[in-house]
């Protein structure tokens, strides 16, 4: 999956559960981007199966969506309370850092920063 598609899943997860519902003018808010770059993107997540919309036009994730927006939020939290502890930056920035490298770091490394969050 490309980058951005996870920046998405990842955001109407946590527009989800911040408000119950999701439109695409929420997700445009969230990531900071317009509304055509929302459709654009929210088509090609619905072609292949990661999300849906609702006759109300919100939108809903799928089972796949779900599954793969937590994995991405899971690492996302983790990263964030990681980078926390290692560096005693603040929040806002450890996030910020987290976001940007959650798309890219491997399944093994995750699991040792796992790990080491448990120990530490
Ligand atoms: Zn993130």
């Amino acid at each position: 999956m490309y980058e951005s598609g996870e920046d998405y899943l990842e955001a109407i997860l946590r527009l989800q559960l911040e408000n119950g519902f999701v439109r695409s003018v929420d997700v445009a808010n969230k990531l900071a981007v317009s509304r055509p770059s929302v459709s654009r993107a929210m088509g090609l997540l619905e072609k292949d199966g990661y999300i849906e919309f609702t006759l109300g036009n919100t939108i809903k994730l799928t089972e796949k969506g779900q599954l793969k927006a937590e994995d991405v939020y899971g690492r996302h939290k983790l990263l964030t309370v990681f980078l926390q502890k290692i560096t005693g930056l603040s929040e806002e920035q450890c996030e910020e850092n987290a976001c940007r490298v959650e798309h890219q770091i491997d399944v093994d490394v995750v699991n040792g920063i796992k790990k080491w969050v448990e120990e530490n």
